[in-house]
């Protein structure tokens, strides 16, 4: 079958900044060339740091943004050019929930005219959307009769229930969640994980769920891709990516992820990088992660490794002159 969501050499590339002589540098990529597909019903986690151009990828694959290149298919059709008016009908289709769930609640807006929004963009009545706002409370786990309350009166997680609520309402076949558990509490964490993945199964969606490690997107994910300075590094099926990490990149985020058991933890390996993400606007040459690597050699100085499937018969792929040795 064909995929829902089908992702070609996507790149988002800003100006460069002016310089002192009134000429440009040469433009910053903050997505460089990213590729993959995704199934009905399937979550993609992509994994990275702030900065890797997660989010600017988020915003693309849902027509927020419009790439500089590349392309985005949703269900056969290629979105990535179409006027805002053709997008419109497609729009009930690709949802998002975004980071901070107050702030992207509107404040001066009751719940039900929050989640009720979408609905009546799409010509519902305004009898009609107030119910369906009622049904999706429910659905997330809140009271149907505080409906007419505003942001300010619930919880960060409760919060990120309205932000839920709102993205579920036009029945969308994929949600873009952009990190929506990084602002709240640990410990109400795992309830909107736990949540996001029974409405997965419940309504058959599709996700992009974007983290900053690999905790978050465990549970949730069929596949995971890590992202390193707009490009992904390592893709594949979750289970043979968290038990075989094969980029060093992929191996350190995990060496980071604490482990359940104690005697475990205390033996394992921590591998620590050095320094920070290098800036988009100047990135190092050959292979771009190489400042930072444990087991850079002189070729990844100069040549750039390219995404490539790391066995014959695997189906991970990876970006690394020496996947896993
Ligand atoms: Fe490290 Fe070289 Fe692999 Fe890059 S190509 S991740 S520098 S070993
Ligand atoms: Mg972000």
């Amino acid at each position: 079958a064909a995929p829902l969501l089908a992702v070609r050499d996507l790149t988002m590339a800003f100006p460069g900044r002016r310089g002192r002589t009134g000429g440009r540098g040469a433009p910053v990529r903050a997505v460089d060339g990213i590729s993959f597909d995704l199934a009905a019903g399937e979550t993609l986690g992509l994994v990275g740091e702030s900065g890797c151009g997660k989010s600017t990828t988020g915003r693309m694959l849902v027509r927020l943004l419009e790439p500089t290149s590349g392309s985005v298919t949703f269900d056969g059709r290629d979105i990535t050019r179409l006027s805002q008016g053709a997008l419109r009908p497609l729009r009930r289709h690709l949802q998002m929930v975004f980071q901070d769930p107050h702030s992207s609640l509107n404040p001066r807006q009751t719940v039900a005219r929050i989640i009720s929004d979408p609905l009546l963009v799409q010509g519902w009545s305004a009898g009609d959307a107030r119910r369906r706002a009622a049904e999706l409370m429910e659905l997330v786990g809140l009271i149907p009769e505080h409906i007419d309350r505003y942001p300010h009166e619930f919880s960060g997680g409760q919060a990120q229930r309205i932000g839920i609520a709102r993205s579920l309402a036009t029945s969308p076949r994929l949600i873009v969640a952009d990190e929506p558990v990084s602002a709240l509490d640990v410990s109400v964490q795992a309830q909107i994980v736990n949540l996001m993945e029974r409405l997965r199964r419940e309504l058959g969606l599709a996700y992009v769920f974007i983290a900053h490690d690999l905790s978050v997107v465990k549970r949730v994910s069929d596949r995971v891709a890590v992202m390193y300075l707009g490009r992904i590094v390592e893709i594949g099926d979750k289970k043979s990516l968290y038990d075989d990490p094969r980029h060093p990149y992929t191996r350190a985020l995990l060496s980071a992820v604490p482990l359940p058991d104690p005697a475990a933890e205390r033996r394992r390996e921590r591998i620590t990088l050095l320094g920070d993400p290098p800036s988009p606007a100047a990135p190092p040459p050959g292979c771009t992660f190489h400042p930072r690597c444990p087991k850079a050699q002189e070729v990844c100085r100069t040549e750039r490794p390219l995404l490539r499937i790391a066995d014959p018969g695997a189906t991970r792929e990876v970006a690394c002159h020496f996947p896993g040795d």
